[in-house]
């Protein structure tokens, strides 16, 4: 015997290997193909030998590999057999002996010769060991039940291996890994550590071999559908034909009457009469029949000419939109334009088709761009669009764009791929059943893109004047002109729009409304609205002016209405309840009966701080579902110069935290302060509602003005709202979504608000009846508001900065 225990060195030739190995105490087939291996056996010949030792290459792809390719850990092995083949090539069984290091290389020519010492497994027959081994017998017998391919034989030989060791080295050669891993195992040394590796492969292979089966059932069912019900096909045109009732012909003549009545392109008629003789020709068993079936279905049933008459009637469209909508000026002004310019283009349209000599000229008239509706939720977006659907006399379809990632959820996957369909552009249209309706693209600002396409890229395609009157589809595989649909999009915000997408659209604001706004949408509509839903009439309920009031500001908090209108429906079931319950004729509600009805306030009605306080400033904030105000709170305490940050603030947010702190040490002076006041002290900065993620720049005054207050321990004035991004030498720079903001800023009580002197323009926007009710402060630097925010009557004389004295 040539087992060489210990550090013996073993001296012996080295066969490379690509894939195939043998574990010491398994034993298994290799080919000897390549020029070096068969040398080896030519050597073992002449040496009177029969070991070597197997070394797995690091790539299977190398032909001719050298040392340093080869990896170091590897198996001492006997040549039981061997056998030449056709080829010259030589097949030997190879009985795994020891697993062995090479240190290094005595020859490399002709062959490789190689000193290696054998390598002793750890090996703790403990429990833990006896548990692996039940929990690898029991998976592999599993993994068999389930299809795997291992012989029957050969699996019942490892499961009545005795020692634990043997039984690792032949579950590594059954498990179906790839080489490296293989060699993994191979080279792990402590014996558990292997079993625990091979039960996570042995796992990972039931997993894939469930998920087969389960997919192999599935196309089972599936198939056996298709057969049964081509067999019942046939057996009903069986019967037919005995009864001298010839159906198949009566569908595909059908078929034929429909395709005519569809009025379709001619292309796609031929398309469809094509696709119609391949289902004449079919036979009833062929599967694919039931396809063609569901197409032609489709091109039959989309409106190719089918068109409400669009009526362009300017004063008709201007009372439907007020009808429909109390407030939103600006936007409905933005409407009836463009509705004048469609009436136009139809009109100018209708002259080139006169006069096709004038075509040139059309050439000059752009076409008007997607509209975009942006603004927080429940402001009456999708409800503005389904008006001017009413105002134009056309069908309304609204489709979600959310989450969309793939490509072929607008334009559909190709008809070769199992349960095909059109996209969601498409299942619009027919949805609408005309080929000019208003289409509602919503929330584009929440479309994804990932591996499986861009779907803007084929939104693009749909909003584009300049294509989209040969809309390509993957599963139609026609052309559809889409060049007559009314598209709208909206979205909450418009910084995740893609470029391309955006570069597109005509933004048109929604800000959210004022109380006074929802006051008058509740009396107006929702409030009859919700009695009609809940079948009731107008003159059954009634709800006191004041207790709508109290409902707006003590049970929601948000800039549209879509909240105020679940509270009302709220009501209104609540109401229907009593009247039924009490067999009473009609109910009132007023102030007093709120919390009968709704709870308790949801709100409290300042929202404002009680009082003034050091080191809390209250900033105005812009986030997607309107505009609300945040307090900012700084604290100060003895420390090291840290600056603590929390709240959720995003990075922007952070960097105007420093940037405040630095503003405030170039200025120690003049306020007061110690030059190194930062070194004894930390600064805290925390903005409230942790849990909601916070960021942009516009709370940088707010920041500053909280910090200073805090390190000159003189109070912020409490109705005093502040917006505006500073710059390190304490300039303010403009900053977005005023309307809301100063909206925001009057609901929650405030009297006076500062923001920068750039956006003075913005307020152009707001009702009067909100400006009246504030005082505006504009600033281009940060030095010149200590007086509006600072509150100095509430400190000493000689602690006023000197900022403030001097102006
Ligand atoms: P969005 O699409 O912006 O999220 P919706 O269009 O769904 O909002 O509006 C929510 C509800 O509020 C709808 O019932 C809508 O009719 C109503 N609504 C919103 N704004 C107005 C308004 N200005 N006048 C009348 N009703 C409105």
């Amino acid at each position: 015997m040539n087992i060489l225990g210990g550090k013996q060195k073993i001296i012996r030739p080295v066969v490379p290997l690509r894939d195939g190995i043998v574990f010491p105490s398994t034993e298994n087939v290799l080919i000897f193909g390549r020029e070096k291996s068969l040398k080896v056996l030519d050597y073992l010949d002449k040496e009177k030998s029969d070991e070597v030792i197997l070394l797995m290459q690091k790539k299977e792809s190398i032909d001719d590999p050298k040392t340093e390719d080869l990896y170091s850990c590897g198996v001492l092995a006997k040549v039981v057999k061997k056998i030449r083949g056709e080829r010259g090539e030589v097949n030997a069984l190879l009985r795994g002996v020891l697993k062995v290091r090479v240190g290094k290389f005595i020859s490399t020519d002709p062959i490789f010769i190689a000193e290696a010492e054998a390598v002793e497994d750890k090996a703790a027959e403990d429990k833990e060991t006896e548990a692996l081994i039940k929990l690898i017998s029991n998976g592999l017998k599993k993994a068999i039940n389930l299809g795997k391919a291992i012989d029957f034989n050969f699996l019942i030989n490892i499961l009545n291996v005795k020692s634990p060791l043997v039984f690792s080295y032949n579950v590594a050669m059954v498990l179906d890994i790839s080489p490296k891993d293989r060699q993994g195992l191979l080279e792990v040394d402590d014996l558990k550590d292997r079993l625990k590796k091979e039960l996570e492969f042995l796992n990972k292979e039931l997993e894939i071999l469930e998920l087969e089966q389960k997919l192999a059932e599935q196309t089972r069912k599936k198939f056996e559908k298709g057969v049964k019900e081509s067999f019942l096909r046939e057996k009903k045109r069986l019967i037919e034909a005995e009864l001298g009732e010839d159906t198949e012909g009566k569908e595909i003549e059908e078929y034929r009457e429909k395709i005519k009545k569809a009025k379709m392109p001619k292309e796609v008629e031929k398309k469809a009469i094509k696709e119609l003789k391949r289902l004449s020709k079919m036979s009833p068993f062929n599967p694919e029949a039931s396809y063609i079936r569901t197409y032609l279905d489709w091109l039959i049933d989309l409106p190719w000419s089918k068109k409400d008459s669009s009526v362009f009637n300017i004063k008709k469209a201007k009372k439907i939109l007020d009808q429909d909508h109390y407030a939103l000026k600006k936007v409905k002004e933005r409407i009836i334009e463009y509705i004048a310019v469609m009436k136009l283009k139809k009109e100018k349209e209708k002259l080139l088709k006169r006069s096709p000599e004038k075509k040139n000229s059309s050439k000059e008239y752009q076409p008007p761009t997607i509209l975009c509706f942006v603004g927080p939720p429940g402001v009456g977006k999708t409800s503005l669009g389904r008006s001017i659907a009413r105002a134009l006399g056309r069908k309304f379809v609204k489709i979600s764009l959310g989450g969309i990632r793939d490509e072929a959820e607008i334009r559909g996957h190709r008809r070769t791929y199992v349960g095909a369909l059109p996209g969601r552009i498409i299942q619009g249209i027919k949805e609408a059943g005309t080929k000019n309706p208003v289409f509602m693209l919503d929330e584009i600002d929440k479309i994804g893109k990932d591996y499986r396409g861009d779907p803007s890229a084929a939104l693009l395609e749909a909003l584009d004047p300049e294509q989209n009157h040969s809309f390509s589809d993957h599963y139609l595989e026609v052309p559809f002109d889409l060049s007559d649909v009314f598209f709208i999009t909206t979205a909450n915000i418009l910084d995740t729009i893609p470029p391309a997408l955006l570069d597109r659209l005509e933004i048109i604001h929604f800000p959210g409304y004022t109380e006074d706004e929802k006051f008058q949408i509740i009396k107006r509509h929702l409030l009859s609205k919700q009695i009609k839903a809940h079948s009731l009439d107008d003159y059954q309920v009634k709800v006191s002016d004041k207790a709508l009031h109290t409902i707006i500001r003590r049970y929601t908090r948000e800039a549209g209405v879509r909240e105020l209108e679940r509270q009302i429906a709220a009501l209104m079931r609540k109401a229907a309840l009593r009247i039924v319950e009490n067999n009473q004729k009609k109910i009132s509600i007023s102030v007093r009966d709120l919390s009968k009805y709704l709870g308790p306030y949801k709100y409290s009605e300042q929202m404002i701080e009680d009082k003034d306080n050091i080191g809390i400033s209250t900033g105005l904030a812009w986030t997607q579902a309107g505009g609300d105000i945040l307090f900012i709170e700084v604290a100060v305490m003895p420390g090291k110069g840290n600056l603590t940050l929390t709240g959720q603030l995003g990075d922007v947010m952070k960097e105007s935290c420093q940037a405040a702190l630095s503003y405030i040490r170039a200025r120690w002076d003049i306020f007061n302060l110690k030059k190194d006041f930062f070194e004894k002290i930390d600064i805290h900065v925390h903005v409230p509602e942790g849990a909601v993620p916070k960021d942009g720049p516009s709370a940088g005054i707010a920041i500053t003005t909280a910090m200073l207050s805090a390190l000159v321990k003189i109070p912020v004035r409490r109705n005093v709202g502040m917006t505006g991004e500073i710059t390190l030498r304490g300039r303010v720079l403009e900053i977005g979504g005023v309307k809301e903001k100063v909206i925001a800023a009057h609901r929650a009580g405030i009297k006076k608000v500062i923001m920068p002197k750039n956006n003075k323009k913005d307020l152009e926007d707001i009702p009067s009846y909100v400006l009246k009710d504030l005082k505006f402060v504009f600033v281009e630097h940060m030095d010149k508001i200590w007086k509006e925010t600072l509150n100095l009557r509430a400190i000493p004389k000689k602690k006023i900065p000197k900022v403030v004295n001097g102006g």
